[in-house]
């Protein structure tokens, strides 16, 4: 369904790029690193070339968790400053935060968990906040989950909302772009 002049992401990724999206995630989650990183390399520059440094933060923050649990150091280097500076243009630092803070849990339990501390370093001062990692359980109950749109508003990925992880504010990013699903 395409709705006429609203400058959504899901109008200006279309639904290739959102495929990719939801397979790269698919394939981290089964452990196939070198093919998740591989998808997200391939569409962080496609959301960046359209204007959308959110997305592309998030893809390459996604590639560099693939690359800390592959162990590969150099490509881990080269996808954290493209997440930065992409993180940078899009300017939300509440999201930046939240979205480090990821990778950083990611980080901590892989090959280049000796990285954990340089890649705080590194987002505290390029990015200008730290990485603030997800603690403890958040209380969800059946509700909170029936209460998901049943699509991202933004990319238009299917929604799962038995798996999706909710902050600690109760809100929830979506899996595959990182845009807020509910706030
Ligand atoms: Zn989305």
């Amino acid at each position: 369904m395409r709705r006429g002049g609203r400058r959504s992401a899901e109008n200006r990724l279309g639904a290739v790029a959102r495929q990719r999206m939801m397979e790269g995630n698919q394939l981290f989650r089964s452990g196939d690193y070198a093919a998740a990183a591989e998808r997200f390399e391939r569409m962080a520059p496609v959301a960046r070339d359209r204007g959308m440094p959110r997305v592309a933060a998030h893809l390459s923050v996604r590639a560099a968790a693939s690359h800390a649990k592959l162990g590969a150091q150099a490509a881990f280097d080269t996808w954290l400053d493209h997440a930065i500076a992409d993180a940078k243009q899009d300017g939300d630092k509440e999201r930046s935060s939240r979205m480090f803070g990821k990778l950083l849990k990611v980080v901590r339990d892989s090959p280049l968990a000796g990285q954990a501390d340089a890649l705080e370093q590194k987002v505290r001062s390029q990015v200008g906040v730290p990485p603030k990692v997800p603690e403890g359980e958040v209380v969800v109950n059946r509700s909170m989950r029936r209460h998901l749109p049943s699509k991202c508003a933004a990319c238009g990925a299917p929604v799962e909302a038995d798996e999706v992880e909710f902050n600690e504010d109760g809100s929830v990013d979506c899996d595959h772009c990182g845009s807020i699903l509910q706030g």
